[in-house]
């Protein structure tokens, strides 16, 4: 039976991709994250640090702040110079592996080497944080079946049981690293989060799909977080640039809890 109270009600997911410049003040980053996680009875943090300081952050286990990878390699081991494996990264401690990214598709992930890398987290033992989203909206919905598309190229592959080691991170890729005002409307979120979570109950049953945990990701900001949560129907946000700055994210965590 599970403990009462154990389960947080938002997870939210700082994607820090090659940035604090240092060891240094990654460590000071993620210890203002730990000193307001540690108080949040209703949010969880995962803080996916540059692989180098993966080991660091982790700590000793006892920690509120989640550590996990921005990326893993699709293959288990061997001369690919610069590769991370899913086990390197998994036996580093790290709990959590972000695939499927936006910056590694452009890079040349397909959607085969996503699936790929999904099955070499599960067999690791990492929860993965699967990016999905559309380049551009256009009137005629075509950006739903690109969403559909790249859930179901990863959903068509994966064991049933493996689904709740999934978090979707939907992240229209437009709403990157845009102005905070370009993000998308709560309204919206909430829009592709029930879809989301159709094309989930399509691919593995009803069940499955009430279940999936989808998180929004783009241009969030801590002016814009709350509404998000409170509107967009998500169970978490995957946050960019504004998790560089401990008071900015620590507000997304307060605004989390006060929901
Ligand atoms: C991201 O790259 O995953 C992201 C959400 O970035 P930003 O919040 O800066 O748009």
């Amino acid at each position: 039976m599970k403990k009462k109270g154990t389960k947080k009600r938002f997870l939210l997911v700082a994607n820090w991709k090659m940035n604090p410049d240092s060891l240094e003040d990654a460590k000071v980053l993620a210890a203002a994250f730990e000193r307001k996680a540690k108080k949040s009875a209703r949010t969880a943090v995962v803080v996916c640090p540059p692989a180098p300081f993966i080991t660091t952050l982790v700590g000793n286990g006892k920690k509120s702040v989640r550590i996990g990878s921005q990326d893993i390699d699709h293959r288990t081991e061997g001369s690919f110079t610069g590769s991370v494996s899913a086990r390197q990264v998994r036996t580093s401690g790290a709990e959590y592996a972000i695939i499927g990214h936006s910056e590694r598709r452009a890079a040349g992930d397909t959607d085969a080497i996503i699936v790929e890398k999904v099955l070499r987290a599960f067999e690791a033992g990492l929860k993965v944080i699967l990016c999905v989203g559309e380049d551009k909206r256009d009137h005629n919905a075509q950006y739903l079946l690109a969403v559909r598309s790249q859930l179901m190229a990863v959903l068509a592959k994966v064991e049933k049981s493996r689904l709740k080691q999934i978090v979707i991170a939907y992240e229209p890729v437009w709403a990157i690293g845009k102005s905070f005002a370009s993000a998308l409307s709560p309204r919206d979120i909430h829009e592709m989060s029930i879809f989301i979570k159709k094309v989930v109950a399509e691919a593995a049953g009803k069940d499955a799909g009430l279940r999936a945990q989808v998180l929004y990701g783009g241009s969030v900001s801590v002016d814009s977080a709350r509404d998000m949560l409170a509107e967009g129907g998500v169970d978490g946000l995957l946050v960019g640039r504004q998790s560089l700055d401990a008071e900015n994210f620590n507000g997304i965590i307060d605004h989390a809890d006060s929901i």
